[in-house]
């Protein structure tokens, strides 16, 4: 059965979408069936993910308002097959916005994507949801249906202050809608060594939240931001670019964190 992990932080331009594209495809790279869930508007995991979200017939949108399955919605590149990191995508695109109003007065409206992806998890490892930057109905339906959130962040002045809304908002979900949702790490992402408060940040992380601070760093690198303009992750884009190493490295720690999660 498929382990469920958000990506989440409220924060836009913190590296949700980079991380999720880049986890997905370096989880198929080490041989793990996995799907990836938009759930931002914007479409960017989507397109980043060599899907074109202009050309969907289906969508997450179609699946949270019960008109499709995630069955009939999902979607894989060729392009990602062809070099070895396939995985499938419940893409997204600007209709999407519209879901939040529309789902508003629906019952079971937070539990939607939890339903949804309940149909398909026996055919999966890892299914990966990218959260949008706000702690909204999407995010809202990304932490009911997860096991777990990834919470990617750099290591700036304020970083742990923003910290304290999403915390909080995780332990709401823990105690009234999936008692199953835990964080299961902060991910240090963008990182730069040579910038002292970068460090200094990184171990101060470390002493607050200790063995949820995963191992794996992600380094500032131009060949993850350069990637989506060409409709792929940067795993998949320039293997050998060190930012795509730190991601396989980062699926690699993944794989060894579940096996080690009770059930
Ligand atoms: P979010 O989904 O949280 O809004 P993104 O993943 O879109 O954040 O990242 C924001 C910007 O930072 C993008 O332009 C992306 O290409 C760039 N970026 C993300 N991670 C890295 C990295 N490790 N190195 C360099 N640029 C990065
Ligand atoms: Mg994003």
């Amino acid at each position: 059965m498929a382990r469920i992990f958000c990506v989440a932080n409220q924060k836009g331009g913190v590296g949700k979408t980079t991380t999720t594209v880049n986890l997905a495809a370096g989880l198929a790279k080490v041989g793990q069936r996995v799907l990836m869930v938009d759930l931002d508007p914007q479409g960017n995991a989507t397109m980043g993910s060599g899907v074109d979200k202009r050309q969907l017939q289906l969508t997450v949108y179609d699946v949270l308002l019960e008109s499709a399955t995630v069955a009939e919605a999902r979607v894989r590149s060729p392009r990602l097959v062809e070099a070895g990191c396939g995985y499938d995508v419940l893409g997204a695109n600007r209709e999407l916005a519209g879901a939040e109003v529309e789902l508003v007065d629906q019952e079971r409206r937070e539990k939607r994507l939890r339903e949804a992806l309940a149909t398909v998890a026996g055919e999966y490892d890892f299914i990966l949801v990218d959260c949008p930057p706000a702690l909204s109905l999407l995010t809202l339906n990304g932490l009911c249906a997860a096991h777990g959130v990834i919470v990617p962040m750099q290591c700036e002045y304020f970083a742990l202050e923003g910290l304290t809304d999403l915390v909080n908002t995780i332990k709401q979900v823990h105690a009234n809608l999936n008692k199953d949702l835990q964080i299961i790490g902060l991910l240090r992402v963008m990182f730069d060594p040579r910038i002292t408060l970068q460090q200094q940040v990184s171990d101060q992380l470390k002493a607050h939240f200790a063995e949820k601070v995963f191992d794996t760093v992600i380094p500032r690198n131009v060949r993850l931001a350069e990637a989506p303009s060409y409709g792929l992750p940067g795993v998949v884009f320039d293997a050998s670019a060190r930012g795509s190493l730190a991601f396989v490295e980062f699926a690699r720690e993944m794989v060894a964190r579940v096996q080690k999660m009770p059930g």
